[in-house]
């Protein structure tokens, strides 16, 4: 199928875009990478009036340590992260996981900010954000606005973006002796994920403290599984308390089912994810 009649523009400053946003309301999309956004318009899910093409405005992309936190721009497209040393050296988990999305010709295009605003709950950015406590910085013309990640996904597709605002950045915080651990189980490599398995946590002594598992593909968004991290928090992750954590899982989680995968398969996936992850943050 061909997508619908639209008009395009393509802003060359944030007042710019605000603008458009502010003439045309919900009639206007944004337009970044396009590698999710044209094919909803191609399959006619979309039918927007006009697409505001952000690739001209400048200080949206780029990769720098600043302030305490690695600073990924919105415009900063998978394969730039998936490329730079200050990731792998400040946010190991997004180097695991990026290789997980998709294929090399769409990580080429494929943008950070496209993909949290998108709020896939199977993606794997949504879910790394959520394990490394990031922020959303989002802008609107009354300025900026910082969202933790755990407020920003609010359900399927749904995001704490206010009408009139994009995503700029994301903020991730600088930590020391903290180790990460992403894995995904998927149909085929570069396929959106069945289940996935963000992890983050501080070794000390072979003890796992402040984990955090954060899961895709599992709910209606990234989930927490809080109660999982509870069973391993302050201890070293041995067979009967892999096993507790794996238990604990029915309590955070109830995935929904889709056409290929149960819920409790789901669950069964998590189960294994989860004593895969806790060998492999210690490791
Ligand atoms: P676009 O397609 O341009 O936009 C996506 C949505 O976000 C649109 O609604 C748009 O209006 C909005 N948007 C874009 N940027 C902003 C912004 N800065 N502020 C506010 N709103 C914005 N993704 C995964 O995570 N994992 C996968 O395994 C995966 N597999 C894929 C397989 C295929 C075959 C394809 C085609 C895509 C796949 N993707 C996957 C999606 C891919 O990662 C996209 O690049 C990403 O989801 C969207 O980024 P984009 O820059 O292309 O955004």
């Amino acid at each position: 199928m061909k997508a619908p009649s639209f008009a395009y523009a393509r802003p060359r400053s944030l007042a710019e875009v605000f603008d458009l946003l502010e003439a045309h309301g919900d009639g206007a999309k944004i337009l970044a990478g396009g590698q999710s956004l044209l094919a909803t318009l191609n399959m006619r899910l979309s039918a927007p009036d006009v697409l505001v093409d952000i690739t001209g405005v400048p200080g949206l992309s780029g990769i720098a340590v600043e302030g305490g936190t690695l600073r990924i721009g919105a415009l900063t497209t998978h394969a730039e992260i998936e490329r730079s040393p200050e990731v792998a050296r400040h946010a190991p988990l997004l180097a695991q996981a990026v290789p997980h999305i998709a294929h090399v010709a769409i990580r080429n295009v494929g943008t950070f900010g496209g993909s949290v605003a998108l709020a896939d709950p199977a993606a794997e950015y949504p879910a790394c954000a959520l394990a490394l406590e990031a922020t959303l910085v989002v802008a609107g013309r009354q300025g900026e606005r910082r969202i933790a990640a755990g407020d920003f996904f609010r359900g399927l597709y749904d995001t704490a973006l206010a009408a009139g605002e994009i995503v700029v950045a994301g903020e991730f915080p600088l930590r020391a002796g903290y180790r990460a651990a992403f894995l995904e189980l998927a149909r085929r490599h570069g396929d959106y994920a069945i289940v996935g398995l963000a992890a983050h946590a501080k070794l000390d002594g072979g003890r796992l403290s402040d984990v955090r598992l954060a899961f895709l593909g599992a709910g209606d968004r990234p989930m927490l599984a809080v109660e999982a991290a509870r069973a391993v928090d302050g201890k070293a992750p041995a067979p009967a308390v892999v096993k507790a954590a794996q238990d604990a899982l029915a309590r955070d989680l109830d995935p929904p089912a889709d056409l290929y995968t149960s819920s409790a398969a789901k669950l069964h996936l998590a189960r294994v994810l989860t004593g895969r992850v806790l060998a492999a943050l210690i490791a």
